[in-house]
């Protein structure tokens, strides 16, 4: 028997909610059926490559302590007319801090 990790958050192991544009496999502007998932959202910092990420903050009047929560932005791209999806990859993590920043 293989030692399986019931219930390990499969569908996030595989970043495949990045890998597809919407749920459906075609643009939703255009209806092109090839797409690129996946695609980084870079910007530059002292000549090296980084991830945008987006940031919600539970707690954004303290001075110190915001207790950011991250996530990193991708994009998913239609070959033909270029129409651009984004995504985070973790979005439960910053609905968390929303959820906090509300309470
Ligand atoms: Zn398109």
């Amino acid at each position: 028997m293989a030692s399986g990790r019931g219930g390990f958050c499969g569908s996030w192991s595989k970043g495949g909610y990045s890998e597809g544009m919407n749920t459906k496999d075609q643009c939703a502007k255009c209806g092109h059926p090839e797409l690129i998932p996946g695609v980084r959202v870079i910007c530059k910092v002292e000549g090296s490559d980084q991830d945008v990420q987006l940031r919600f903050d539970c707690d954004p009047h303290a001075v110190f302590f915001k207790r950011a929560q991250r996530s990193v932005l991708t994009a998913c791209i239609c070959a033909r007319c270029g129409f651009t999806e984004f995504f985070v990859n973790d979005p439960a993590s910053l609905y968390s801090a929303y959820r906090e920043s509300q309470a």
